[in-house]
């Protein structure tokens, strides 16, 4: 398949370029976000391979049907930043990757809490400007906290075994009970009793229209004084704006977040010589205790190497024409 790849960054290139050679797919990298405007760079493609923040939306999947584009192989696992509705409408083929490396993602949620727990983004700075004082860098055990994890789909799980090594408290919420978690001594609970209880929470269900702002003012409400939000799935399960609220009357004690609402004109780009507008990223990094990555839970090589292998994979099986192990099919 020629295959036109779409917000192409060198890790990608990488790659993707190392596990070409196995496959009869040929590949042509587009550095450009995908939405209608640039929707055009697919035509004469089979494919289009997208990311995260690539708009499929009804506008540009029109558009990649009048050029009679009709396989589209997301090299990610959410898929809520395509119309479904409108893919299945338009009769196109469209596959994901739906698990792989789920402990990276969890790593970084830990990564995410660890730096806020003991304040190892200061004590970094500090020292290398030889400032050796520790005072103001106290900082708060994780062990024997509990932590309530919403969404314990492969990504959930990997983060409530690492939380179990280190000794907390697993408290869960998912549509489906993971029965191995429940051996394991993680207790399901309603979203109101976990909010309640958990001194940590972390996100990690998909985007969805039930899960949009999740965390909002009237669930803030619910939560503990100085309760721990860890975001690294979709920074719309956060209301930004409740949760600059709830920063400022000490709810929240500690946000760290890799991915954030308004993230699709910002992330994955350097910006540092740009005035940036959006005021809301702007406030949250004016707190202490906030701790932004931009969407990089997913990157580590194993992770990458996954990907590429997946992603191939499924232009394999749309090649052949017949199965696809990881289709994603609209369901109304
Ligand atoms: P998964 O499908 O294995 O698990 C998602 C879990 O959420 C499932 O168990 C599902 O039942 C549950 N769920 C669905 N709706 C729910 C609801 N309303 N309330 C509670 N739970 C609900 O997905 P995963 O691989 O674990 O990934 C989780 C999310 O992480 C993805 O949707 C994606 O948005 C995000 N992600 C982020 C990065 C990153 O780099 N930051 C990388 C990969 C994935």
């Amino acid at each position: 398949m020629r295959v036109a790849f779409f917000s192409t960054k060198s890790y990608d290139k990488e790659s993707f370029n190392h596990y070409l050679p196995d496959h009869s797919h040929e590949f042509t990298y587009f550095e450009p976000k995908l939405d209608s405007n640039t929707i055009a760079l697919a035509e004469g493609f089979d494919a289009i391979c997208s990311f995260v923040n690539d708009h499929l939306d009804e506008k540009t999947l029109i558009k990649l049907d009048e050029l009679g584009v009709k396989n589209i192989v997301l090299r990610c696992a959410g898929y809520n930043q395509v119309n479904l509705e409108k893919a299945a409408e338009l009769g196109f083929k469209l596959c994901r990757v739906p698990a792989y490396s789920p402990e990276a993602v969890a790593e970084h949620a830990l990564a995410l809490l660890m730096t806020l727990s003991r304040k190892t983004h200061k004590a970094y700075n500090r020292v290398r400007e030889n400032n050796y004082s520790i005072e103001g860098l106290t900082g708060f055990n994780i062990h024997g906290k509990t932590v309530g994890v919403i969404g314990t789909g492969a990504i959930g799980k990997a983060f409530c075994e690492i939380m179990l090594g280190i000794g907390c408290k697993l408290l869960a919420h998912d549509i489906y009970e993971n029965e191995e978690l429940k051996k394991l001594g993680v207790t399901y609970l309603t979203l109101d009793e976990l909010f309640a209880q958990s001194d940590i929470i972390s996100l990690h269900c998909p985007l969805t229209p039930d899960t949009f702002h999740l965390i909002n003012s009237t669930t803030l409400s619910k939560m503990k004084n100085g309760v721990v939000i860890i975001n690294t799935s979709r920074g719309a399960l956060i209301e930004t704006k409740s949760v600059i609220k709830a920063l400022k009357n000490r709810k929240v004690g500690n946000l760290g977040i890799d991915v954030y609402e308004q993230e699709e004109n910002l992330f994955f780009q350097n910006l540092s010589e740009t005035i940036v507008l959006d005021e809301q990223i702007a406030r949250l990094m004016t707190f202490p205790n906030v701790l932004i990555t931009g969407h990089q839970a997913f990157l580590t090589h194993e992770a990458l190497a996954q990907i590429a292998k997946t992603t191939l994979q499924n232009l394999d099986e749309l090649a052949a024409g017949g199965d696809l192990s990881n289709e994603i099919k609209w369901k109304s």
